[in-house]
């Protein structure tokens, strides 16, 4: 017997989610993933995930939580346990003093980031974004009916954002200026005196708010201090969020804990947000996060020192390669590498390869290396390499990168 035919009312999605896709790099690493099923010995340098395993201890205290009962929902935006962790750490590494009702936690840095926008933007109110940037920024704030207003920043200011280009993007509907660094994709940080350059701008604006998002507070390399503008430029506290999570700090990304700190009034507006739509995150995780924020730090040493080393290997290999060139990165554990030399060239079966997308299809189809193109990120001409895999797999995947860019007409 024939299946029934599939009719029925067309689904018509809501005219906010128009400009927003799901994220080229989940459609990245799907489709390598799905190469590596059919038998190609694909190397995925695509995801923004550590490769490590959570540290013992945490999993330990999950385990410990789940046995002592503690799997009831918790206060709506975290532990009262958990947020004096969170005080604790901001005191411990940034010498920021916030009371437990200026702290929030959610279920991932990325709820934070969007409790934030959903609770501050109003139709039309604009977000300053530095360009490179972490993809989702743009489509949260679009989401949320704010503007991302797009700020390219060049390779030769170390794709950092300056402070007279800041000067030249606010206007009177700008809420807020996102900052992130050490940057995912490009691995730049900023110095405190940077934040006081920018800072110096934003006070001649008292209407911009300040987010900024430390994700990889704690993967930065060759002795850099790490700077966050709540502390490098005091005078910003009462109108910046700090964003910060346990995900790429301890191998956590499964576990789903953000947090962020910030005024009170804010605070609380993003909490009524997550009323309405995940109320508390994991008490499983939140116990989990505790344990990670106060117990042994030792593993973020040991793992930043395997992650600079993976960086040098592969900034060096890049740039023996003719045609790509890349900076050394100050932290994250990504780098942003131009390849721009080798558009316009032509593969083995006569593609020229126009722009970044065509370039990581090249490596994707002929080397069997997953990278992400910089378009995805607001600057063409350009991939990402995500560094957190072996040492191993690094040397081999740039190994066929060199070959297939040598095999270029
Ligand atoms: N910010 C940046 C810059 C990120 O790269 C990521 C994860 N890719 C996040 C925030 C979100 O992290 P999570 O939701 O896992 O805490």
């Amino acid at each position: 017997m024939n299946a029934p035919l599939q009719t029925g009312p067309v689904f018509r999605p809501a005219a906010r989610l128009a400009s927003i896709e799901v994220s080229e790099i989940l459609r990245i690493t799907a489709e390598a993933s799905a190469r590596k099923r059919a038998g190609r010995p694909v190397i995925v340098l695509g995801a923004g995930e550590p490769d490590f395993d959570t540290p013992e201890p945490v999993k330990t205290a999950a385990a410990r939580a789940m046995r002592e009962g503690r799997t009831k929902y918790t206060i709506l935006d975290g532990a009262p346990e958990l947020k004096a962790a969170v005080r604790e750490k901001f005191r411990r590494d940034n010498g920021l003093d916030y009371a437990l009702d200026e702290i929030t936690c959610g279920t991932g840095a990325k709820q934070v980031l969007y409790n934030a926008f959903m609770a501050s933007l109003d139709p039309g109110d604009e977000v300053v974004i530095p360009a490179p940037f972490w993809t989702s920024y743009a489509d949260i704030v679009a989401i949320c009916g704010g503007v991302p207003i797009i700020v390219p920043c060049a390779e030769t200011d170390g794709f950092r954002l300056t402070p007279q280009a800041l000067e030249r993007a606010i206007g009177p509907r700008t809420r807020w200026l996102l900052l992130n660094s050490p940057s995912n994709p490009t691995g730049s940080a900023y110095t405190a005196d940077d934040l006081v350059g920018l800072a110096e701008v934003l006070d001649r604006h008292p209407h911009v708010w300040l987010m900024s998002d430390d994700m990889y507070e704690h993967i930065l390399y060759d002795g850099r201090r790490f700077a966050t503008p709540a502390s490098a430029a005091p005078q910003l506290r009462l109108r910046t969020l700090t964003v910060n999570g346990v995900s790429k700090a301890y191998a956590m990304t499964g576990w789903r804990i953000g947090y962020g700190a910030g005024p009170k009034a804010l605070i609380q507006a993003m909490a009524t947000v997550q009323s309405q739509s995940t109320s508390c995150p994991s008490s499983i995780s939140q116990a989990a996060a505790l344990e990670a924020l106060v117990g042994d730090q030792a593993s973020i040493s040991d793992r930043r020192v395997a992650f600079q080393r993976r960086r040098d290997l592969v900034v060096e290999a890049l740039n023996a390669m003719p045609g790509l060139s890349c900076r050394r990165p100050e932290g994250a554990f990504y780098t942003f590498a131009n390849c721009a030399g080798l558009l316009g060239r032509t593969t083995p079966d006569g593609t020229v390869l126009e722009d970044d997308r065509a370039f990581c299809r090249h490596l994707l189809e002929s080397a069997d290396v997953a990278v992400v193109p910089g378009s995805c990120f607001g600057l063409a001409g350009f991939f990402r390499i995500s560094y957190a895999t072996s040492e191993a797999e690094l040397t081999e995947a740039c190994g066929r990168i060199r070959t297939a860019c040598a095999a270029l007409a």
